[in-house]
This record gives structure tokens, sequence and C-alpha cells, in this order.
């Protein structure tokens, strides 16, 4: 084992110790009465719409992407754990949901050359510290023994917030967004691309990273998220129209 991966492993061990992991929920920070895998207690679980369906399904002509596997529906719940996740970075709610993803992948039996996790801008890279896409598919990765390509997708400018947009503007602001690099065209042409993101609502950002890897030759192009905008789909938590996306 080299030393990189042992000090990771070590690293992982500290946050247990340092994280109360699973004691508390991810959603309500209750305390759980029962260690939970994936860090949600019964009742929160019980309130996300997961989802057992691809929810663009009907619109998958639209979109440069052959598939979306989605956990669950963007309501309130997974709303404020993707908060929890994009402004703190907290490693354990990153492995939580990412193991959460890779059952989803399972149980889909998507066969994948690679996964890619959605890029961000240097600039938003140098601002958060971090990437939550990349946070995730680490884990992914990890559980389905699938190699990750940080450097087959690059975001190499900031776009325009998006917040307000709609899907048509979104789609507009995002034309050319992603790039794939001269260096990595060779590994890209005819794979099998698991692309991961924390979240799809208008499915541009997944759209405009499809259309620039099926560029560059990529067969095929199946995202992966923890929650996606219901297209079609009766959110189960109304409250969810009232939390503001502050951090998309
Ligand atoms: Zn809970």
């Amino acid at each position: 084992m080299s030393i990189g991966l042992k000090a990771s492993a070590l690293f992982e061990r500290a946050l247990d110790l340092v994280y109360p992991q699973n004691l508390y929920c991810l959603c309500c920070e209750d305390t759980m009465e029962q260690s939970r895998i994936h860090g949600i207690c019964d009742r929160c679980a019980q309130k996300i719409s997961w989802l057992d369906h691809d929810p663009f399904r009907a619109s998958l002509d639209e979109f440069a992407f052959d598939r979306l596997m989605s956990c669950c529906v963007y309501g309130f719940y997974p709303r404020k754990i993707m908060h929890a996740l994009k402004l703190h970075g907290k490693p354990y709610i990153a492995k939580n949901i990412g193991l959460l993803m890779a059952e989803k992948a399972r149980l889909e039996c998507g066969a994948f050359t690679a996964a890619v996790p959605v890029p961000s801008s240097p600039s938003k890279l140098k601002k958060r510290g971090y990437n939550q896409a990349e946070l995730l598919a680490k884990v992914v990765c990890r559980e389905l023994g699938v190699p990750m390509w940080t450097d087959a997708l690059i975001k190499p400018r900031d776009t325009a917030s998006m917040r307000l947009s709609t899907g048509l503007e979104r789609r507009n602001m995002l034309q050319g967004a992603f790039e794939v690099p001269e260096k990595a065209c060779a590994k890209v042409r005819g794979a099998d691309i698991l692309l991961i993101d924390d979240v799809v609502t208008t499915g541009s950002t997944a759209d405009a990273c499809a259309m620039a890897l099926k560029d560059a030759g990529a067969k095929s192009v199946s995202v992966l998220c923890f929650a996606s905008s219901a297209r079609a789909f009766e959110e189960k938590d109304l409250d969810a129209k009232d939390c503001e996306d502050a951090v998309n």
C-alpha cells in the first residue's frame, strides 16, 4: 500500500472519531436510536421522495446524456443535506451520500469505463476549496471499483449566476462552458461515462457536460446524482418551495 493510501485510510478513521458519524441524522440533526448506514433517520427517510425511475425519461430526447439516475427528488430534506455539503464540505456527508449514490448505480446495473465529476471553474474551486461533485465521485468510484477521471472534463471559465434563470437561459449560458482537454480525448473516445453531480435541476449543466464528452467521442453518458428536480412528478414535501437554493 502506498503512503498516500495509508494516509487517506488514517484520515478517514480520524474523521470517524472526530465526527460522531451516523449518531445524528443528516436531515433533522436529531440523535438516531440506531446507527443508520446512510446517516438519515427513519422519520426523515420516509419524508424523502425516493425515485425508482428516471425523472427525465419523458424528455431525454432534449438532452445529450443518455439517462439520469437520481436517488431522490430535490425536496426540503435533500436540499438541507446538499446545503450542508456545499457550504461546509463536511466529509462525512459526502461519504453517506456517495454510498447512497453508488447503491443507486448498482441497482441500475450500468457498466462504466470511468466516472467524471462535473467540474467547478478554477475561481469557484478556489473560493470553496473543494468540488462537492468530486467528493461524491470519490466515494462512488471506490464503491463501484471504477476509475475517476478528473482530467477528462474542465470548466475553464466562470459562468454567470444561474439561480433564477429558466432552463433555456441556463442552456444558452452553459453552451461551450465545459471542455474535454486535448490530452484526455484519446481515453474519452468510445468510453461509457458515469457523470457525477450532487443535484440536477433543469439538466442544463449535465447536458453541457454530456455534449462536450460526446463531441470528444464518448459512447454513452449516464448521469448519477443524489437529488433531481421533479419532472412531471409530484413533490411530497411542498415546504421545499419555501427553501431558497442560495448556494447552487
Ligand atoms: Zn432525521
